[in-house]
């Protein structure tokens, strides 16, 4: 089968090989995954660029990828799943945790202390098939597009984000309009959020952001350029559209020490922010913690991953009320062979998400029934 490899530990296209792997032979517990479509996330662009916060993680060569849906291949002996048949179309939760820590015991699989992550420490799902734990399957039903189930693990990540509060009727402030956080804008209005405001550094982003509200006839969102325009003149109409309290919620992801602050300036007190964001150092300096943090009395919540399995739950819930976040797949790719040309759009910010169908989108769509 064709496969994308990490095949070397350095940057570019040097380091990062398509070609011709074994088809994968599914263990006693694991499912074979003929895999539909699979999608570009930010961690696969460190891996490309072998940037040192994945060195730990990646040992070359490695077939990469974590974002897919597909369809039954093959059971491994053991690996029963109630109501599950070869040719179900499903996708998988690619962090595997060891059931055993006390995280995991305590129903908080999502932050185990020995999670491996297919796609990072075992071979993943750019490719034409991809093995993975029976217990991670998930079916989905026909109001999961192909192109949506491609990146459940990302929307995973931003219904993670946006699941710790009931948004409807809240204020919500989303900084940085990536992928993620585009998601999480379309869960907001979804939701019922009264006010999703948004704040990035490009131009580009935020006519994004305008053109999505436009399309949805949702009045209620603000864009901001928080580079071009001055922080206090943002903050004072952020001010004016809350009524004069502050946000109820942020949902911060971009990673930036400027926008982290700037969440808890524009927050209101008592509000919640919920921090999915990576800096691109480990630290982050708090401008006015006095202020902003403890007097404020607000809730910091970091997020990482998907709750297993009830953000898996929601997520499909909120897909089969009607949550559209196609829009976001802004570049498709019919073959693993033109890996190198999606990496390059997706590093040049000219699709939010990119999706490649290893066997083509037409012929993965008849596969669906
Ligand atoms: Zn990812
Ligand atoms: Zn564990």
């Amino acid at each position: 089968m064709k496969a994308v490899v990490k095949s070397a530990p350095i940057d570019g296209p040097a380091g990062t090989e398509v070609r011709d792997c074994p088809v994968p032979r599914p263990g006693p517990d694991e499912i074979l995954i003929r895999v539909a479509a699979a999608a570009i996330c930010g961690t696969d662009k460190h891996i490309y660029h072998w940037d040192p916060s994945i060195r730990d993680s990646v040992k070359p060569p490695r077939i990469y990828g974590h974002e897919f849906c597909g369809f039954i291949e093959e059971f491994g002996e053991r690996a029963h799943r109630e109501g599950f048949a070869a040719g179900d179309y499903v996708s998988a939760e690619m962090h595997v945790v060891c059931g055993e820590c006390v995280q995991c015991r305590s129903g908080n699989g999502h932050i185990c202390a020995r999670t491996k992550i297919y796609g990072l420490h075992e071979d993943g799902a750019y490719a034409e098939f991809v093995k993975v734990p029976a217990s991670n399957v998930i079916k989905l039903g026909p109001y999961v597009p192909l192109r949506v189930g491609a990146l459940l693990d990302a929307l995973g990540n931003a219904v993670h984000a946006t699941q710790i509060a009931d948004l409807a009727g809240k204020s919500v402030a989303i900084t940085g309009f990536g992928p993620i956080g585009a998601m999480a804008a379309a869960i907001a209005e979804h939701s019922g959020a009264s006010t999703v405001i948004v704040t990035d550094i490009s131009d580009n982003a935020l006519e994004t952001a305008r053109r999505w509200a436009a399309s949805r006839n949702f009045a209620n969102l603000h864009a901001f350029n928080v580079k071009t325009s001055d922080a206090a003149e943002v903050k004072k109409a952020i001010n004016a559209i809350t009524g004069g309290v502050g946000v109820d919620m942020v949902l911060e992801m971009s990673g930036s020490s400027a926008a982290i602050n700037f969440g808890l300036d524009i927050v209101r007190m008592g509000g919640l922010l919920s921090l999915l964001g990576l800096p691109a150092g480990h630290s982050v300096t708090i401008n006015d913690y006095t202020r902003n943090v403890i007097f404020k009395g607000v809730t910091l919540q970091g997020i990482i991953g998907r709750r297993m399995y009830s953000t898996w739950q929601r997520m499909l819930s909120l897909l089969r009320s009607g949550l559209d976040v196609e829009w976001v797949v802004q570049a498709t790719f019919d073959s693993l062979q033109e890996f190198h040309e999606g990496m390059a759009r997706f590093d040049r910010h000219e699709a939010l998400k990119v999706v490649f169908f290893p066997e083509g989108e037409k012929a993965a769509q008849a596969r669906l029934r």
